[in-house]
């Protein structure tokens, strides 16, 4: 094998390491596009080894034999996009298939019918163009997406120029004409050097995306509770923790929630109703707070609010607006609809007082309200007079 056709080995060579980095990340995350994009590397580089290692007189091998492989290598990419994108469009996919056909039936018609080695690299590349840009085209939500997404996006398009370019340096220049052959004719050395460089920043760039997304996800799990979905203890407290020490012109408040009588609640109706309490309960937090602040699960039947920027009146609105929610709710599981009730601590960040501070002074009055008889709000606005919100004060 000749030096030149060991350099064009490179390129395969590379696609097949991607392709098997794709597999093995497929085969942990089960993701249908990681399977396209792997399948799709390894038949590009079958599509190439057979273009470099078949005689360069033999334009059945270079031309139909690796036909297939490069289509199908072009759709699987394509598709794999359109999946990793969710965008499931039957019509680009059908559109896709019949340029493929056209694509595979022209080559052959330039070879046997009427043969042409520059028509046969312009249906290639023509083909190519096409079948990216029915992707891309589906494609364009892509631009106001995630980094990873935009770099795609990007990418791919840079891609589809690519193949423009390459079609103007095949007629510039023709292929076999030096004394290495067609290894390094200029369209032939575009094609490599070009290719191999773009699939390994292809690659790159969709290895990365997938790493990306899978520490995004390892993360949100570390910082959900499993149950209720809310911000776990740590998670919330790192949250809180970033919010006080950035605290400056809007102070954080803070609530912390603790269900009356839980454990009696378990013991007479089973735990699996308490379970849905829970579940319930951090739906009603989520609906009350909205976007004015961070709900997170503490641990049991403990909750807590961080109001980002708020005042002491509004963090106390806030809370109150929980307990009466909480106490008019029915639960399906409760025969006879009894009430379940929660108790609340209320206190606004005194600086430069630390978070364990800011938790130890909200726990101690939610302490006192469970002493003042539960199901109220406590809170020591302004420090100075200690108050009191409860059931009986509502209209
Ligand atoms: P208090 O009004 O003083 O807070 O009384 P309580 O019964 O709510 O408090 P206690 O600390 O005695 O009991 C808490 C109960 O919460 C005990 C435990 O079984 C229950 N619990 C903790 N985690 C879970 C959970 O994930 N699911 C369910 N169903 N129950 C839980
Ligand atoms: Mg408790
Ligand atoms: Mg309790």
């Amino acid at each position: 094998m000749s030096f030149c056709n060991q350099l064009s080995l490179i390129n395969p060579a590379v696609s097949l390491i991607f392709a098997g980095c794709f597999l093995v990340v497929w085969r942990q995350l089960r993701s249908q596009h990681l399977l396209a994009f792997g399948v799709s590397f390894a038949l590009y580089a079958v599509a190439v080894a057979i273009q470099v290692l078949s005689p360069p007189s033999d334009a059945v091998w270079t031309t139909l034999v690796a036909a297939p492989f490069y289509i199908g290598s072009t759709m699987l990419i394509a598709c794999g996009l359109l999946w990793r994108a969710h965008v499931k469009s039957t019509t680009a996919l059908a559109a896709c298939s019949g340029v493929a056909i056209v694509e595979f039936s022209l080559l052959a018609y330039f070879h046997f019918a009427v043969p042409d080695l520059t028509a046969r690299i312009y249906v290639h590349n023509i083909g190519a163009a096409l079948i990216f840009g029915i992707a891309l085209a589906q494609l364009g939500g892509l631009r106001r997406g995630s980094v990873a997404d935009r770099a795609i996006y990007w990418v791919f398009v840079a891609f589809t120029v690519n193949l423009g370019l390459r079609l103007l340096l095949s007629t510039s220049a023709p292929p076999n004409t030096d004394e290495c052959g067609r290894a390094f004719s200029s369209y032939w050395t575009y094609f490599q050097v070009g290719q191999t460089l773009f699939n390994v920043f292809f690659s790159l760039v969709l290895l990365g995306s997938e790493i990306h997304a899978l520490i995004e996800r390892i993360q949100h799990e570390r910082d959900t509770d499993a149950l209720t979905r809310l911000h776990n203890r740590r998670s919330f407290e790192e949250i809180a923790r970033e919010t006080i020490s950035r605290a400056n012109g809007g102070v954080p408040g803070l609530i912390l929630v603790d269900l009356d009588f839980f454990k009696l609640i378990n013991d007479n109706h089973g735990h699996a109703s308490g379970d849905a309490i829970l579940v319930e309960f951090a739906r009603i937090v989520r609906r009350v707070v909205g976007a004015r602040g961070i709900a997170g699960r503490l641990g049991g039947e403990e909750f807590a609010v961080l109001l980002p920027r708020t005042t002491g009146e509004e963090a106390i609105h806030i809370a109150e607006e929980i307990r009466a929610t909480l106490e008019r709710a029915r639960f399906e599981t409760l025969p006879d609809s009894p009430r379940v009730t929660a108790s609340f601590g209320v206190a606004v960040w005194q600086p430069p007082e630390s978070l364990d501070a800011l938790m130890s002074r909200a726990d101690g009055l939610l302490y006192t309200a469970k002493r003042s008889g539960r199901n109220r709000v406590h809170h020591a606005h302004e420090q100075t007079s200690m108050q009191e919100v409860g059931s009986e004060r509502l209209p």
